[in-house]
């Protein structure tokens, strides 16, 4: 069978296959790079590996209190080493991305210090964590400050501002890598790196975390090679390649990552103790594979840039632009075709593609969402999956895709969904 015939068996109209064709063969010099950057980072996995002896025994995990758990110690080692920093905890017992900041930030921080956003407004869920929203636990209710300062109209750095909100109490400085769901470019490592000299020119020994999520193996160098103390990032998104099932990890200095483990454990046993039952070698695969998912990742975002673009729909990242994360926004413009988008990614998902998605009340929003999800491990957005609030400006956040003719093909779903719905014309 020709694939033209498999992907009409796929409900997808000749016409939208030869649309997509066409997007697609005008961005193989951008995929190029792609891979050789992929190329480059799954070396920079194999060495860390092979630096670090990993061993068939280093796959088997441990249980109860997990005392001497070579493949988890080992683990941290390779993550240290791959990006560069003097220690690691890597985790099944940190539950998400947004638990990971919340160790990262409340074990670094005492009552009295102060904590400095540059980069605007942090992602949502680390409002409760922080105390932006009253919230019980909060860093607030420990008597720890926030300050922030928004980016400039251009998005820029707002420099001046940040040296006159840094003072006495200003311990630990948070910027926000991938721009999630707001309306502002992604950092570049480099930025980042500037951001950090300008930051500790005024004061030297703030310590400068970066959410790093979204945006492991994207560049070439991690922000720890920029200057940070501290990375913090969810292995259900880039670093456990879609086979990690749940985790996530902080990698920096040997204080600040010492600080962490006795905040996610208890003072007295930090790292030492922590089974890792399970799933080591799932850690170990899903990081070994991670550079070439975010690779499928990044290639598919690039191609719903480009195709939505050439249908006359706002795209962020725009089509021709360098990416510093993998997350793409489509601006869709009205209700129906947001949900026509999600149900055409749903319709391609490997699991659960016959279901489809409804707007729903999700708690901590102020309108319906409406998200498509067939993945594997629940949640997870390295696997294909679309989202968005409905209301104004009905945009579509579309991320992941752990192979590139699965991305691939539930664009064009998505295309196909908006075109039955009437909302397009190719
Ligand atoms: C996903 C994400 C988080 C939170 O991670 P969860 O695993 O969803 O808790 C924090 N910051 C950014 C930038 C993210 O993309």
């Amino acid at each position: 069978m020709e694939i033209e015939e498999l992907y009409r068996e796929l409900d997808i109209d000749g016409s939208v296959a030869d649309f997509c064709k066409k997007i697609l063969s005008d961005l193989k010099e951008r995929f190029e790079k792609i891979d050789e950057t992929a190329e480059y980072n799954q070396l920079k996995v194999l060495k860390a590996f092979q630096s670090n002896r990993v061993s068939e025994a280093c796959l088997y995990g441990s249980t109860g209190y997990g005392y001497n758990d070579i493949g988890r110690d080992t683990l941290e080692k390779v993550y240290a080493a791959l990006f560069k920093g003097e220690a690691a905890l890597v985790r099944p017992q940190i539950t998400c991305g947004t638990h990971a900041l919340a160790i990262a930030l409340s074990s670094n921080l005492r009552p009295g210090d102060e904590l400095l956003s540059p980069v605007g407004k942090p992602y949502d869920t680390l409002e409760e964590v922080i105390g932006i929203r009253d919230s019980k636990g909060s860093l607030k209710e420990y008597g720890i400050t926030y300050r922030q300062v928004d980016l400039k109209e251009d998005n820029g750095f707002d420099l001046k501002g940040i040296k006159e909100a840094i003072n006495e109490r200003t311990k630990l400085v948070t910027i926000q890598r991938s721009k999630g769901y707001q309306v502002r470019p992604s950092f570049s490592v480099d930025e980042i790196g500037e951001l950090i000299r300008y930051i500790k020119g005024i004061k030297p020994d703030i310590i400068c975390m970066v959410d790093n999520c979204y945006g492991e193996f994207v560049e070439r160098r991690e922000p720890l090679e920029a200057g940070a103390d501290m990375i913090v990032g969810s292995l259900i998104k880039n670093p456990g390649g879609g086979l990690a099932p749940i985790g996530g990890y902080i990698v920096g200095k040997k204080e600040c990552i010492e600080n962490a483990a006795v905040r996610l454990t208890t003072p007295g046993l930090g790292s030492e103790v922590g089974a890792s039952l399970d799933v080591l070698r799932s850690f170990y695969q899903g990081l070994f594979l991670a550079p070439v998912v975010t690779a499928a990742a990044l290639k598919g975002a690039i191609f719903a840039a480009n195709a939505y673009e050439r249908l006359g729909f706002p795209v962020l990242p725009d089509g021709r632009e360098e990416r510093h994360d993998i997350i793409q926004a489509v601006t869709l413009g009205s209700g129906e075709g947001l949900i026509a988008f999600c149900k055409g990614i749903q319709a391609a998902a490997p699991i659960d593609s016959f279901v489809t998605p409804e707007p729903w009340d999700m708690p901590g929003y102020d309108s319906k969402v409406i998200m498509a999800a067939g993945a594997f491990i629940s949640g997870s957005s390295i696997e294909l999956s679309a989202d968005g609030p409905l209301k104004e400006p009905y945009s579509v956040y579309f991320q992941g895709g752990l192979t590139f003719p699965h991305a691939k093909y539930g664009i064009m779903k998505s295309i196909q969904s908006m075109k039955d719905a009437g909302l397009l014309d190719v």
